[in-house]
């Protein structure tokens, strides 16, 4: 059985190009830029922070965290990154239509009736469960080819994993098993970012389990653990494989990491002013009375909303930048539109560029400010801004 159609996939789910009618940057009233001269800049300053003998596994889920995964990915892979993880295999077909055929690995869901279709495009899956391999092995054994496999253990997450205890016997039994090429190992941390004893004590398990299978006879290829925070935080969690996420994108995992000094944001987002209007003292704006103007005030309306990722209530943007200025949201966030307070901005005007994300003029507004304003962490910020939102590729 097929889950997925993969030209299915593509229309839904690549990045907006302007080939697509009605769906150019042209068409659509705010757009994410997404410079991929900073994006390879990153890559290679990560190249440079991990060495030689490290390979380096980009993490292009849930669209390469809103960038557009086929564009990331290649970036990635012409700038140091030599293999790519994503979330599930709906992902990595998106991957493999899109033409790239670098090492790929899912970390998460690979349903077992879907496993002919890995198998197919050489796509790597993870077992993270006895059971859910048992149904595996059934699902596979009959299909041409061989499926490459990396082992998840869970050292101490509590998520997806098996315990260090059973990956010996899920090894054993997989070993005996020809059309499987178990090729990786891996785990991740629950808190690399602000936790370095936990770290350590999760990478002791992950070590101890390693070595363990390598008495019983098991050698991987690749064995994996660090994410962003793990590769700047502990060197010693970069055994052969690193996997950054946050940082190709240029933030940070947590404000107090040096990454600061070597990465820088990717992702901007932006729109126009699409009307301005000068309101009297006490004129309401917006659904249902939301603001009301304080004295005579500007009022220019922008052509986002909560369709777009902005959020309604309690928490969303404060401010944006037009010319080069902040300014503050002003009543309710709606599904389309926004209204903000331009009175202390001289000649603001039809058609002017606003900045929901990223710098304009001498300010920028960062995916960790956007993240305090509504409670959340910058990783969401990125994640959150709606597919239908076209993805425009600059270079510098
Ligand atoms: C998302 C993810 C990563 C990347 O994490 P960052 O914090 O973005 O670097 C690495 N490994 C696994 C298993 C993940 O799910």
């Amino acid at each position: 059985m097929k889950l997925y159609e993969t030209s299915d996939l593509i229309a839904e789910r690549a990045p907006a190009s302007a080939s697509r009618p009605g769906d150019g940057p042209h068409h659509f009233p705010s757009c994410v830029r997404v410079n991929l001269d900073a994006l390879a800049a990153n890559v290679r300053w990560i190249r440079a922070r991990i060495g030689a003998d490290v390979e380096m596994m980009a993490v292009v889920k849930a669209n390469a965290y809103g960038h557009g995964a086929p564009a990331v990915a290649r970036t990635a892979l012409a700038n140091g990154a030599s293999m790519l993880a994503v979330a599930n295999l709906a992902e990595a077909i998106e991957i493999r239509a899109a033409g790239i055929s670098a090492p790929l690995l899912v970390l998460g869901a690979a349903a077992p009736d879907a496993i002919g279709r890995a198998m197919e495009l050489n796509i790597g899956i993870s077992i993270y469960d006895y059971a859910v391999a048992r149904q595996i092995l059934a699902a596979s054994r009959h299909l041409p080819g061989r499926l490459k496999a990396h082992i998840k253990v869970d050292s101490g997450m509590g998520r997806l994993g098996v315990s260090p205890q059973e990956a010996s016997k899920l090894c054993r039994r997989l070993r005996t098993e020809r059309h499987i090429e178990l090729e990786g190992i891996f785990t991740h941390f629950a808190k690399a970012d602000e936790d370095p004893i936990y770290t350590d004590e999760q990478l002791t398990r992950f070590e101890r389990t390693v070595a363990g299978l390598a008495t019983a006879g098991f050698r991987f290829k690749y064995v994996h653990a660090a994410n962003s925070a793990a590769l700047i935080t502990c060197q010693r969690s970069l055994f052969n494989v690193a996997r950054p996420g946050l940082i190709l994108y240029g933030l940070n995992p947590a404000p107090d990491l040096d990454a600061a000094f070597g990465i820088r944001p990717v992702m901007a987002w932006t729109t126009q002013v699409l009307q301005i209007k000068m309101l009297p003292p006490d004129s309401p704006v917006g659904y249902g009375d939301s603001y009301r103007t304080k004295g005579v005030e500007m009022i220019a309306v922008l052509p986002v909303g909560y369709a777009d990722g902005l959020r309604r209530t309690p928490y969303t943007w404060r401010e944006v930048l037009v010319r080069g200025r902040r300014a503050p949201l002003v009543g309710r966030v709606n599904m389309e539109k926004i209204t903000i307070n331009v009175t202390d901005i001289p000649d603001v005007a039809i058609g002017d560029s606003v900045a929901l994300l990223g710098a304009q003029g001498d300010d920028e507004i960062g995916a960790d400010e956007i993240a305090k304003w509504i409670g959340s962490n910058n990783y969401e910020v990125l994640t959150s801004i709606a597919p239908r939102v076209p993805r425009s590729y600059i270079l510098e």
